[in-house]
């Protein structure tokens, strides 16, 4: 079982990996990578070297908003927002 030791997380459809973290980072992304089929690894691979790489560049640039990567979504429920 992978957990992060340092915040007990452990992948599941649930539980949210703490931002900043990089053993939750390792546990979520091996995690997902055992999960994508075989024949998809090379290219999820190449997806996340591309999505590093542009992080880097927006970061030299000065462009890169910590805060805005790892916030997440905000849900909000309303009773009775459905129609009859
Ligand atoms: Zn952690």
């Amino acid at each position: 079982m992978l957990v992060c030791q340092n915040h007990m997380y452990s992948p599941s459809p649930t539980a949210q990996p703490v931002a900043g973290c990089k053993d939750c980072s390792f546990a979520y992304w091996l995690d997902y990578f055992a999960k994508t089929p075989p024949h998809k690894r090379a290219e999820m691979v190449e997806m996340l070297i591309e999505a590093g790489m542009q992080l880097v560049e927006a970061e030299r640039r000065g462009e890169l908003d910590e805060m805005a990567l790892y916030s997440l979504p905000q849900v909000q429920i309303e009773k009775n927002a459905l129609p009859d």
